[in-house]
C-alpha cells in the first residue's frame, strides 16, 4: 500500500538532519518536536438555505519560544491536524530563520470558500474566531490570511475579537484591511518576498533575471503577486495554473491581461480565460515544462517522489509551504535541482506581518515604501546567511535553513529552561 503522505513527518525529518549536524542531543531537540497546544473546535453555521452545518477547524501552537505564536488560517477542504501541525511548525523555523521575535502557529477549517457565499464565510470566520479566542491575541498567537483568506477575513476576525473583549484591538491579526490597521504593502509582501530571493538565487548560479522562462503554479495571492513582480523585473513567465488547470505560450503570457481578470471576480478561473497564442495545460505538465524557473505558490507534496524525476527546471523557488515532499528532496539534489525553501522563500509575508503588529502596537504606520524597503533588508540577508553555511556545511539550501532556524529556536528553549 502507498504511504499516507504526512507534512509533519517531512518537518521531523529535515529538524533531525539539522539536528545531527550542529550536534545536538536527542534531548536538545526532543521538546521542539511537539506542537505545544492543538485545539479542535466545531462550528455550527445556519447556511443561506436555511440548514445547520458543523464544519470542523483548528488551531495549532507549534512553538511560543522565541515570541508569540504567529501563522495563517487555511480555509480548505484538505485541512486536516497533521497539515496544520508541519504548517504550524514550518512557521516556526520561518520566523527564527529570518529572525523575527515569534514563534509558529497555524489554523484551519475544514471548508471550500469557492462554494460559499460571502455571508456564509462570514458566519464561519466569526463562529471560528469566537472558538479560538481562548488561545489567540496579540501577545499570545497571531493570525493571518493563508490559502482560502484574505483581508476580508482577517477584518472580521479582528471584530469579533475586539467585540468579544469589548473594546478595539487591531493587532490580534495581520494582513488586514489597511483601514482596520492593515500594513500598507502586506498584500503583496509574500509575493514580494519570492522576487527578491528568485533574484537572489540568479544572482549566486550567474543567471540572467532579464528573460529567463519561469512557470508558476497557483494564481492567488501568492502566486499572482510573485507573477506580476517578476514580470515587472523583465522574466518571461511562460505558464501559470489555478485548481482549474494551467495555461502557457513559449512566448510568454500577458500577465497584466490575466491579473486584471482573476481579479474582476473571486470566481473566475484560468479554465475560462483565453489569449492568443496560449494552449491548454494540466498543473502536472506545468511542473514538468522545460523552464529555467519553477515557482509551486499553491499547496503541499506537488513535487514528490511521482513526479520529482521530471521536474526539468533546474531551479525551484518554494512560493507555498512544503510543495517539495521529503522524497522528491532527495531525487531533486541527486539531478543538481536547486531548491530555495518555503521557510525563506516565502517569509516576506510574514515579516511584514511583523511590521503590521509593530505599527499596531505602536499606534503608528509606515510608508509603503518603508515597508518594502525593511523588508528587502531582511529577505536579502537572510537569504546570504542561508546561502553561506549550505556552501560551507555542502548540504542544501533546505538543510542550511534549517540549521540557521533549529539553532535560534533550541538557543530560545535553552535560555528559558524547561520550566518548572
Ligand atoms: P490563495 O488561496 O490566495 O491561492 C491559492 C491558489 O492555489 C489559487 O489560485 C488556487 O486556485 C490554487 N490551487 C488550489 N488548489 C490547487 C491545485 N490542486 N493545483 C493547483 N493550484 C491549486 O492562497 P495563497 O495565500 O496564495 O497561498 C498559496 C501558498 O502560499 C500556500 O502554500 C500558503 O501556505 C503559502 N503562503 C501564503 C502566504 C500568504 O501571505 N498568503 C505566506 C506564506 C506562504
Amino acid at each position: 500500500m502507498e504511504k499516507q503522505y504526512n507534512p509533519y513527518d517531512n518537518v521531523l525529518k529535515v529538524v533531525q538532519e539539522a539536528a545531527d549536524i550542529l550536534g545536538y542531543s536527542d534531548s536538545d531537540i526532543e521538546a521542539i518536536k511537539y506542537p505545544e497546544r492543538e485545539l479542535k473546535v466545531s462550528i455550527p453555521v445556519r447556511m443561506d438555505d436555511g440548514t445547520t452545518h458543523v464544519f470542523e477547524g483548528y488551531r495549532i501552537q507549534h512553538s511560543t519560544s522565541r515570541g508569540p505564536a504567529k501563522g495563517g488560517i487555511r480555509f480548505h477542504p484538505a485541512v486536516n491536524a497533521d497539515e496544520v501541525r508541519a504548517l504550524a511548525a514550518w512557521m516556526t523555523f520561518k520566523c527564527a530563520v529570518v529572525n523575527i521575535p515569534y514563534g509558529g502557529g497555524k489554523g484551519g477549517v475544514v471548508c471550500d470558500p469557492t462554494h460559499l457565499s460571502e455571508n456564509e464565510i462570514r458566519a464561519i470566520t466569526r463562529r471560528f474566531t469566537a472558538a479560538i479566542a481562548p488561545l489567540i491575541g496579540p501577545e499570545q498567537d497571531i493570525p493571518a490570511p493563508d490559502v482560502g483568506t484574505n483581508a476580508a477575513v482577517m477584518g472580521w476576525m479582528m471584530d469579533t475579537y475586539s467585540m468579544l473583549k469589548g473594546h478595539c484591538i487591531h493587532g490580534v491579526v495581520t494582513g488586514k484591511p489597511i483601514e482596520l490597521g492593515g500594513a500598507l504593502g502586506r498584500n503583496e509582501a509574500t509575493g514580494r518576498g519570492v522576487m527578491f530571493t528568485t533574484k537572489n538565487i540568479l544572482h549566486k548560479l550567474n543567471m540572467n533575471v532579464e528573460g529567463t522562462t519561469v512557470a508558476i503554479q497557483g494564481m492567488g495571492n501568492v502566486g499572482s503577486i510573485t507573477a506580476k513582480l517578476l514580470h515587472q523585473e523583465g522574466m518571461k513567465i511562460v505558464a501559470v495554473s489555478d485548481v482549474s488547470g494551467g495555461i502557457y505560450n513559449a512566448n510568454g503570457l500577458d500577465i497584466p491581461a490575466i491579473l486584471a481578470y482573476l481579479a474582476k471576480d473571486r470566481k473566475n478561473l484560468l479554465k475560462d480565460y483565453n489569449e492568443d497564442g496560449m494552449t491548454r495545460i494540466s498543473n502536472e505538465e506545468l511542473l514538468e515544462l522545460d523552464v529555467q524557473v519553477l515557482v509551486p505558490a499553491a499547496l503541499e507534496n506537488q513535487i514528490n517522489g511521482t513526479n520529482a524525476d521530471k521536474i526539468k527546471a533546474p531551479v525551484i523557488v518554494e512560493a507555498a509551504n512544503g510543495p517539495v515532499a521529503s522524497e522528491a528532496d532527495e531525487i531533486l539534489e541527486k539531478k543538481g535541482t536547486v531548491v530555495v525553501p518555503d521557510i525563506l522563500a516565502n517569509a516576506g509575508g510574514v515579516v511584514v506581518s511583523y511590521f503590521e503588529w509593530v505599527q499596531n502596537i505602536q499606534s503608528v504606520s509606515w510608508t509603503e515604501e518603508a515597508v518594502n524597503q525593511n523588508l528587502k533588508e531582511i529577505m536579502d540577508p537572510s537569504f546570504e546567511a542561508v546561502w553561506d553555511i549550505a556552501k560551507e556545511k555542502n548540504v542544501t539550501l533546505r538543510t542550511g535553513a534549517y540549521l540557521i532556524a533549529v539553532k535560534r529556536v533550541v538557543d530560545a528553549k535553552a535560555a528559558r529552561a524547561i520550566w518548572p
